[in-house]
């Protein structure tokens, strides 16, 4: 895959979670019902990309060799509710906080592109934005 296709082939790429056509509920994982009220009158709905650390951890055992250590891996809270496991990059790990707002960029990652989280454009990395900053 050439350069210019990977960069057109990550800006197309968005999330998209489950949306009950009877409640209303924005859901992931996708499932064949509603887990809220059970209806199957489902569809899709584009989201934002953008959420807050719920809660994270830092890998320092190297599993994979396309992930090298150390990591992180969060639980991220989309902004339209639904939250999904992925990895907070382009930040220190030790920059990492519960409560950081962040937003999605998909990466290349064992050849595939992967939803993976930066600090937010607005609330950049704390270890970035304070640099040089007296504290
Ligand atoms: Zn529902």
């Amino acid at each position: 895959m050439s350069r210019e296709s990977d960069t057109r082939a990550a800006a197309a790429r968005h999330l998209e979670a489950a949306q009950c056509h009877a409640c209303g509920h924005v859901f992931l994982p996708f499932g064949p019902v509603c887990p809220r009220c059970w209806s199957d009158r489902l569809g899709k709905r584009a989201l934002t990309g953008l959420g807050e650390v719920a809660t994270f951890t830092v890998y320092r055992q190297q599993y994979h060799p396309d992930f090298p250590t150390p990591y992180v891996i969060a639980l991220v809270a989309l902004r339209e509710g639904p939250r999904m496991i992925s990895s907070i990059v382009d930040c220190p790990p030790e920059a990492v906080r519960v409560g950081m707002a962040v937003r999605v960029r998909f990466k290349p990652r064992c050849e595939r592109w992967l939803p993976l989280f930066v600090p937010a454009a607005d609330a950049a990395c704390p270890a970035t934005a304070h640099r040089g900053l007296k504290e």
